[in-house]
This record gives structure tokens, C-alpha cells and sequence, in this order.
């Protein structure tokens, strides 16, 4: 049986017998095996058969060494559940802090914290109390598990009450009253709720709610629970002791009477001394000061543990007061010194709660604050990373533009330059028959002239008129001259056995440039190109007839290294060779002798 308040602390989850043994988890989950199930459902049965759990989870020991981690922290649960009956809390405490970390399904992480919350507030570590509490909750907030649910809502309740933050004990009072959950869990929220109204002084407001509470507790058995709430009925509604309504301290007495029976069945310390300096108290205002005195004595002759050791005042003011008027000093000494003593315990403890209770709240608060920053930076970063992406695209688009506009100038580029290779062709080379045209010609005598000039090299000119051309053209037609025109070209080139340069000085008019070469070499090689022509087969034209051709030679040896004297002086052997009767080759040497060097052969 339950003996001391710490047990009925915890006894708040285990006394009060909930009806969920009757509930097979393992049927209703088939994700779980059957060793995790048989541990739930244990878990269950806990407070209502506690000799078959122990037992059970006796039987299970041999069992450890195969267990998974999820099974091992239910089992360590339940087993540090089953010691701490002995009072050990430290040791149970740092079992249940090793346990913790074995859980990896959260609902037991869930218990282990619950749990291991209720013994830290019982031994006043209210921080990690609080720390862990917050943690079974927000497991508890996601889970489907109402038996988890159950647990955490009567270890919020009564752990915030015991620490003073009334406010969520009620919060969670009311959650265990108006949810889903068994009569027991609903005795246990209004057995917080209504303690904390009827100490808040309002009492007096929820009669009704508060007599519903003590027959509810009382439906399931829950003893403790409606003694407590019956106590608190008489000491906030009963007078103080400057009111010296005796009537009514006497009436309270009698109410107090009634529960006598009760009280000691429980065998409860805290609930003996309640009820103990409750009945001090009451006799004390009555003015019957010999039983005022002896239930006071009775009172703190209980070592009582935290928690309720603020009605130990209510006998101590009593026995203190009772000292004072019977003039025993040394007694009132004593009970003034117990009274302080239990007063600064009882306001450090306080104290202690409002800081753990604020410090956790804090940093709760600075790490939403942190969080919300976090949120806020990680904002921050998407929209930077937006930008960046949208800078980033707009730089890509830049650089297609640019790329683009790079092409563009570099095909336009090339066309014009095409175009102007294409002009300059056309200006230098004749279209008709691919020679250097009369321009190009020039521009390229300059050079020529000037190397061979700077090397000493000899330089020949030809010039080339076709015989008679005319008549071609009258005779088989336009087209037929062009033909010709070409093929002569042809035959000239192809017979040339050194670097000739030819060009078109106009109509059927050439010009034909042999640098390096001897006069007699180019007189032979004008020659060469005379007699081919005369021997083209002008057949393929369409048309049959002869071609001849006349030429007028010229070389730096008598004209210099100027190539409008060259061209002169090439013309006046041209003429000559026309005037000689045509196809021949005429050196202008010849001229200067007065006769024609090469004759047509
Ligand atoms: P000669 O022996 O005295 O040189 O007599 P010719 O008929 O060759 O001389 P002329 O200068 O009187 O005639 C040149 C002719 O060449 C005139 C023209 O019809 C023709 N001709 C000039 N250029 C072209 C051309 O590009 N194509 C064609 N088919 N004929 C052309
Ligand atoms: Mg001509
Ligand atoms: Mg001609």
C-alpha cells in the first residue's frame, strides 16, 4: 500500500485504478510484435494488478538480452516503475535518464520522460522537470496513443500544480475532465482542478462541480483523491480563526469527523496530518484549546515529507499560539523555529518552481525566438537564392544577347567581308575568263616590277590580240566568241611551262607577264601559246573554224623597269605583228633593229 505522499505523487498514475487493463494493444496494432505488445500491455495493468505485473514482467527478464531498443526501454520503464515503489527516486531518476535513450519509437520516449517529469518534481529538480514534461507533451500532441495521452495529461496536471503554474494545471485538468478518457483520469482532473479553485478562494463558486469531483473519485475508488478535495472543502469554507465563529469551526469539526475513518484506512501520512491540523485548527478557533493542542501535537508528530508541509503550518500557528497564551515559552520557541523552518522551505520551493518554471518557459521562448529567426533567415536565404537564380538568368540572358549580337556581327562580318572578296574578285578577276582584270593587272605590276627590279631579275610582257575576232563574233555568234575567248585562255595556260601572270587589258586584248625569264625564253614560250591556239579544235563550240592569235612582246631590257613602257612598247610590236600579216610573234628588239625577230612560222 501506498505510505508515503511522495508515493501518492506518483500514485496519481498508479493508485487510482484506470480500466485500461482491459485494452489488447496488441490486436489493435499490428505493426507492433508480440514481446512490444505484451510490455503494453502491461504497462496497463500496472496500477490495478500490480502483483501480476510484477510477475509478468519478472518472467520476462531471461528475455533482455534478445530484446530490440524499443522493447528494452518499455521493459526498463516498467521495471524503474515497479522500483521506485521503494522510494529511491535519485536511483530511479538515473535509470530512467539512461532508459530514455533506448527508446527510438517516441510515444516511449514519451513515457520514460513523463515519468521520469513526475519523480523530478516529487524531488524538486523542477527544471529538468519542466524540460521533460515539455517533451512528453509534444510527443503526446502527435500521437494517436490516448493511453499516452492519458499518462501525460496527469503528470502536466499534477506537476504544474505542485510547481504553482495553475493556469496549465487547469489547462490539463480540464483536458482529463472533458476528453475522452476513463473515469479515473477523469477523477484525477478534478482532483487538481478543484484543489487549485478551492486554494485560488474559489471554492465557494464550483460547490456543486467540486461535490461531483468527491462522488466520481469516490464512484472509482479513488480514496485519497476525494479525502484530499474533502479536507480542502473544510479548510477554505470554514472560518478563520479572527472570524470566532465557534459554530461553525464546531460544525467543521464534525465534517472532519465523518472522514475520520476514511483517513485512517488510507494510512496516508500527508492525508493524517491534513487531517490532523485541519482538526487543530478548527478546535483552535472554537476556543477548546486542550483538543486544539493535542491534534496540533498529533499533526507534527508525522515527519512528513515536501509538498503538503504548508498544512503543517495550520498546526503549527496553532500550537504556537496555544503556547503564547499559556505563557510556555520554551514550546512556542520550538514551534516558531519548526514554523520557519517549514515556511522558507516552503517559500524556496516556490521560488525554485517560478524560476525553473520561467527559465523553461524562456528558453522555450528564446528557442521559438531562434527559431522565427531561423525562419526569418531562412526566408532571407530563398529570396536570395531567388534572386541569384533570377540574376543568374538575367546574366544568362545577357549573354545570350551578347552572344547572340557577337554572331550576328560575326556573320555580318563575314557576309561583308564575302561580299567584299566577292567585289574585289569581280574587280580583279574577269568574270568571262577567270584572268586578273586591266586594275588588278596594274596593282600587281607595281610589285612585280618593283622585286624584280630590287633583284636584278629579268622582266617579259606579251600582249595578245586575237586575229580577226570580229569575224567570230559576226559570223557564229556572241556566245561562240565567248567559248573562244575562254578555250584561248585555257590553251595559254596550259602550255605555259613557267610563272606567267595573265590579264585582260580589254575585249580580246591579254596581257601576258613572265618574270625570271630570258627575252628569248618568252619569245619561245609567246611562241608556244601562238601555234596551240592555232591548233585549237574549235569544234566543241558548235562552229568550225580557226583561231590565230598575235603577239607583241617587250621586256626590261629595252623598256626598263616601267610597266607603261613595257606596255608601249608591247602594243607597238603587237602592231607590228598585225601589220606583218598576223599570227606571229613580235619582239620589240626587232623594232629597234628594224626588223622583226620571230616571224610566224
Ligand atoms: P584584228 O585582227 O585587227 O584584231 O581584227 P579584229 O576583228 O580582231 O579587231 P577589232 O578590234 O576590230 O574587233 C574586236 C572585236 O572583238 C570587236 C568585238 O565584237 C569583239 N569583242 C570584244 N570583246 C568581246 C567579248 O567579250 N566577247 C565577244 N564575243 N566578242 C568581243
Ligand atoms: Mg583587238
Ligand atoms: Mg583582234
Amino acid at each position: 500500500m501506498v505510505k508515503s505522499f511522495k508515493q501518492f505523487l506518483i500514485a496519481g498514475f498508479m493508485a487510482f485504478a484506470p480500466a485500461y487493463a482491459e485494452i489488447n494493444d496488441s490486436e489493435q496494432n499490428p505493426n507492433i510484435n508480440q514481446l512490444e505488445a505484451q510490455l503494453i500491455d502491461l504497462e496497463k495493468i500496472r496500477k490495478v494488478q500490480q502483483d501480476e505485473f510484477g510477475a509478468k514482467l519478472e518472467a520476462m527478464q531471461p528475455l533482455m538480452a534478445t530484446m530490440s531498443a524499443d522493447e528494452q526501454c518499455l521493459y526498463q520503464y516498467l521495471s524503474i516503475y515497479k522500483e521506485s515503489y521503494k522510494g529511491d527516486y535519485s536511483q530511479s531518476i538515473n535509470a530512467l535518464k539512461q532508459t530514455k535513450a533506448l527508446c527510438e519509437t517516441p510515444e516511449y520516449k514519451a513515457r520514460v520522460v513523463q515519468f521520469l517529469a513526475n519523480l523530478q518534481v516529487i524531488t524538486g529538480d523542477f527544471e529538468p522537470a519542466l524540460k521533460n514534461l515539455n517533451t512528453a507533451i509534444q510527443i503526446t500532441e502527435n500521437t494517436e496513443d490516448d493511453y499516452l495521452r492519458s499518462l501525460t495529461n496527469n503528470v502536466a496536471a499534477i506537476s504544474y500544480r505542485l510547481m504553482n503554474q495553475d493556469e496549465i494545471a487547469l489547462k490539463y485538468a480540464d483536458l482529463l475532465i472533458s476528453g475522452d478518457f476513463t473515469e479515473d483520469d477523469k477523477c484525477m482532473g478534478g482532483f487538481n482542478k478543484y484543489r487549485i479553485l478551492m486554494r485560488q478562494g474559489k471554492g465557494a463558486e464550483y460547490i456543486n462541480e467540486i461535490e461531483q469531483a468527491i462522488e466520481r473519485c469516490e464512484a472509482v475508488e479513488n480514496h485519497i483523491a476525494s479525502l484530499f478535495l474533502q479536507l480542502d472543502q473544510v479548510r477554505y469554507q470554514f472560518p478563520q480563526k479572527d472570524s470566532h465563529d465557534s459554530a461553525q469551526a464546531l460544525q467543521a469539526v464534525d465534517t472532519l469527523e465523518s472522514l475520520e475513518d476514511e483517513v485512517i484506512k488510507t494510512q496516508f501520512k500527508n492525508i493524517k496530518v491534513y487531517y490532523h491540523a485541519l482538526m487543530a485548527h478548527m478546535y483552535w478557533i472554537a476556543d477548546m484549546n486542550k483538543q486544539a493542542m493535542s491534534y496540533g501535537k498529533l499533526a507534527i508528530a508525522e515527519n512528513i515529507s515536501i509538498g503538503e508541509s504548508e498544512q503543517l503550518i495550520l498546526a503549527l500557528n496553532v500550537l504556537i499560539q496555544l503556547s503564547l497564551e499559556a505563557n510556555t515559552m520554551q514550546p512556542a520557541y520550538l514551534f516558531l523555529a519548526k514554523k520557519n523552518e517549514i515556511e522558507k522551505a516552503v517559500f524556496e520551493r516556490k521560488l525554485a518552481t517560478q524560476v525553473a518554471y520561467y527559465r523553461v518557459k524562456h528558453a522555450n521562448l528564446a528557442q521559438e525566438l531562434q527559431i522565427e529567426q531561423l525562419n526569418q533567415n531562412n526566408k532571407l536565404l530563398v529570396l536570395e537564392n531567388r534572386l541569384s537564380v533570377e540574376t543568374a538568368k538575367k546574366q544568362q540572358l545577357m549573354m545570350l544577347l551578347i552572344v547572340s549580337v557577337l554572331l550576328l556581327l560575326g556573320v555580318w562580318t563575314y557576309k561583308i567581308k564575302k561580299r567584299h572578296d566577292y567585289f574585289k574578285e569581280v574587280a580583279e578577276i574577269d568574270h568571262l575568263t577567270k584572268v586578273f582584270t586591266r586594275k588588278a593587272f596594274e596593282e600587281r605590276m607595281k610589285q612585280m616590277m618593283a622585286s624584280c627590279k630590287e633583284k636584278q631579275e629579268p622582266i617579259n610582257l606579251a600582249i595578245m590580240d586575237l586575229d580577226h575576232f570580229k569575224n567570230v563574233n559576226d559570223q557564229h555568234g556572241h556566245l561562240v566568241g565567248d567559248w573562244v575567248l575562254r578555250e584561248v585562255i585555257i590553251t595559254c595556260e596550259n602550255v605555259a611551262d613557267h610563272d606567267i601572270m595573265i590579264a585582260r587589258l580589254g575585249g580580246e586584248e591579254f596581257c601576258i607577264v613572265s618574270p625570271g625569264i630570258t627575252h628569248q625564253k618568252m619569245i619561245a614560250l609567246m611562241e608556244k601559246m601562238r601555234l596551240a591556239i592555232t591548233e585549237l579544235d574549235c569544234s566543241p563550240s558548235g562552229a568550225s573554224f580557226n583561231i590565230t592569235a598575235s603577239f607583241g612582246i617587250s621586256s626590261n631590257g629595252f623598256s626598263g623597269y616601267k610597266t607603261s613602257m613595257l606596255l608601249t612598247h608591247a602594243d607597238l610590236a603587237l602592231f607590228e605583228a598585225k601589220n606583218k600579216g598576223r599570227n606571229q610573234v613580235v619582239s620589240y628588239a626587232s623594232l629597234l633593229k628594224g626588223n622583226a625577230v620571230v616571224r610566224a612560222s
